[in-house]
């Protein structure tokens, strides 16, 4: 038993917010606090750790939170673009900028 401390990994704020998700810290178990009754996954005997998400759904959070984040708002993901050749007058489709980053 030790004194209750406030989370070292979430800093007491109980989770990170990914997107629209909410995950609760896997080392405080989402109170925010480590110690006394609640002691950190890793030193817990009388606690099960929980168990981590499938993978397949934690891939499906981090998609939607990449494409959320990171989604090109030129070619919305096709990774091209209609542009109309200026010297042909040829309606062209070229590499969005997002291939090049
Ligand atoms: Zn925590
Ligand atoms: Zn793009």
């Amino acid at each position: 038993m030790t004194d209750p401390i406030t989370c070292p990994e979430c800093g007491g704020h109980q989770g990170t917010k990914l997107g629209d998700r909410f995950l609760a810290c896997q080392f405080c178990g989402g109170l925010g606090w480590v110690g006394g009754t609640n002691e950190p996954a890793e030193r817990g005997h009388d606690k099960e750790p929980p168990p981590p998400p499938p993978a397949w759904e934690h891939k499906v959070w981090a998609d939607q939170w990449i494409s959320a984040q990171l989604g090109c708002r030129y070619c919305f993901g096709s990774k091209q673009i209609a542009h109309v050749d200026e010297e042909c007058g040829q309606l062209v489709t070229v590499p969005c900028v997002c291939v090049l980053h």
